[in-house]
């Protein structure tokens, strides 16, 4: 049995990840923003919903919940505990696991855009040994989310703690913000031979009309500047930036992630 990850577009730039598993007529989702496109699927399909995995509070991941519960019952809706969710039926916490169409997954929190976001991680199931995880808008393809409720640690943190997932894990995040995150990264490092691949691979993909994601963790940890602030040539360029003292993997994160809120793609 394979578990199989398809995208619903949603809004301007969010994907809503299917989780289905083969041999099963069941679904899960991944913050479900908006309804409509999901029953559309299921209806088309002949699926019916068993759960909702909700990342954060926000309402473009969390503002189809009614509706698909209307549609669906029966379905579980599982994220951390913050009442500003509608809905939950289980509320996670840390570490915890929780079995999804009979798959084991693992709760992380992973706190800086907001301070309830979590992520979802699975091994895969037994024949399927490539692992991902569904990582809202913590980690994106070569950038990160704004720092809207944590602090700098916090979300540095989190992305260390995503980057140390194994480097063949598939990253499902919730937006389509390569192309202008790669814009920024070759702002910063104009030479660097991963970000122009990448940027001229996703730039095909995008103009086919395809996804960009998922990424991998190995990916990431090449083409993604946040997760390289302990390099020598983003603190070089930081403190070129900013001044010379800036010397901590946290100083170099912290104006990175400014200097990104400050940049026009
Ligand atoms: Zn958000
Ligand atoms: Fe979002």
């Amino acid at each position: 049995m394979t578990l199989h990850i398809t995208a619903i577009a949603a809004f301007a730039d969010n994907y809503i990840w299917v989780i289905g598993r083969e041999g099963r007529n069941d679904v899960a989702v991944v913050d479900p923003g908006d309804a409509t496109p999901v029953l559309a699927l299921l209806k088309e399909s002949g699926r019916t919903l068993s759960d909702i995995l909700v990342t954060h509070h926000h309402s473009d991941h969390t503002g189809g919940i009614r509706d698909l519960l209307t549609a669906f019952p029966e379905a579980h809706v599982i994220g951390p505990d913050n009442d500003r969710i509608p809905a939950l039926t289980m509320r996670v916490q840390d570490n915890q696991e929780i079995t999804i169409l009979g798959c084991n997954f693992q709760v992380l929190t992973v706190p800086g855009h907001t301070l309830d976001h979590i992520a979802f991680f699975t091994e895969g199931d037994t024949n399927d040994s490539q692992p991902f995880v569904f990582c809202g808008d913590t980690l994106f393809s070569s950038g990160c989310g704004r720092l809207l409720e944590g602090t700098y640690a916090q979300l540095l943190h989190s992305l260390q703690r995503l980057a140390a997932l194994p480097e063949k894990t598939r990253v499902y995040c919730t937006h389509e913000y390569t192309l202008s995150n790669l814009r920024f990264a070759l702002h910063v490092e104009p030479d660097n031979i991963d970000y122009l691949e990448r940027m001229k691979e996703c730039t095909i993909l995008r103009s086919e009309g395809h996804p960009t994601l998922p990424s991998t963790i190995g990916v990431e940890l090449r083409t993604n500047p946040f997760l390289r602030c302990h390099s020598d040539s983003i603190s070089a360029i930081i403190q070129t930036q900013f001044g010379p003292l800036l010397a901590s993997e946290l100083d170099v994160f912290a104006r990175l992630r400014q200097w990104k809120d400050n940049f026009q793609a």
